[in-house]
């Protein structure tokens, strides 16, 4: 059994891909979004409890599958695969720090390899030079108030508690996915959307709101591509938030057939 961390299209490519192979998977999601795209096969839902409680869910597995599979109750928050998980791939969000932080010392401590699938950034596209590149929300909030009067807020709903301070005189746009549980300064506006988001879509957008200045993730990718485009084509400055960065000593691919590749070949080898 592979364990698929996941929350993100690549992971969902990933799953079908191994699921396609006929590798056994499990993915696992955080439960955040309130309806989540989900994965083919199997899936669960919910933080595992930390280092410790991922760990023990990969420590768990291996025993279950080596007392027949099965057998006994599981109480809570041991519910979990019946095989013993071989590998862990951790396909979640470049800014999901924390699950992969916890995913580098759970897999050490439970002997399990792991192997990071992270999407390429933005950070060698057309345009990359010209953008205002920062190392965290905090930067991001108060070069884009330098910025612009009309910011377009795509950072996600975790960090917004970032921004409310310095843009709370800023007519600012929000869009996220599922509704911020911050209360947002007056003059701010919410939207409430899931992409992708077209070209055409993201440029009436702009033009509706007025938007001045765009601040962003480096999450990279196409999904979410448009709006750069849109930005840099009407001039609108761009502010990005740089990636946290994969944990030293990890493997790393850049898309999902190569974590493919990288499973047939530990299968080889093992
Ligand atoms: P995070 O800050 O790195 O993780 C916080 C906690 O959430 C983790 O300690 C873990 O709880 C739980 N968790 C996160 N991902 C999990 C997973 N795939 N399976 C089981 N538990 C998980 O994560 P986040 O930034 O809140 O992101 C949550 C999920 O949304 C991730 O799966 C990520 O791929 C997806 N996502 C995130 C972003 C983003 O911008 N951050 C964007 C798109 C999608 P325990 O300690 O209890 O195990």
């Amino acid at each position: 059994m592979i364990l698929v961390l996941g929350g993100t299209a690549e992971a969902r490519e990933l799953a079908a891909l191994l699921v396609e192979a006929g590798v056994p998977v499990v993915s696992s999601l955080a439960g955040r979004v309130a309806r989540p795209r989900l994965p083919v096969g199997e899936v669960r839902i919910g933080g595992f409890g930390g280092v410790d409680g991922l760990a023990r869910f990969l420590r768990e597995a291996g025993e279950r599958a080596e007392d027949g599979a099965g057998g006994g109750e599981a109480g809570p928050g041991e519910s979990g695969p019946e095989t013993a998980v071989r590998a862990v791939i951790d396909a979640t969000h470049p800014f999901a720090a924390g699950i992969s932080t916890n995913a580098t010392a759970a897999c050490a401590a439970a002997r399990v390899p792991l192997l990071r699938l992270e999407r390429p950034g933005w950070a060698a596209a057309p345009g990359a030079g010209r953008w205002h590149w920062v190392d965290d929300h905090d930067a991001a909030a108060t070069t884009a108030a330098r910025l612009g009067e009309r910011p377009f807020l795509t950072v996600g709903r975790q960090s917004l508690d970032r921004f409310t301070g310095p843009l709370a005189e800023h007519h600012a746009l929000v869009r996220v996915v599922d509704p911020p549980e911050v209360a947002l300064p007056e003059p701010w506006r919410l939207l409430l959307s899931r992409g992708p988001y077209s070209v055409d879509a993201e440029r009436e957008l702009f033009g509706e709101y007025d938007v001045d200045v765009l601040v962003t993730k480096d999450s990279g990718g196409a999904h979410t591509w448009s709006k750069m485009a849109v930005a840099d084509e009407l001039g609108v400055p761009i502010v990005v938030v740089r990636r946290p960065g994969p944990a030293p000593g990890v493997q790393v691919v850049d898309n999902a057939a190569a974590a493919v590749e990288w499973v047939s070949a530990s299968a080889a080898n093992s």
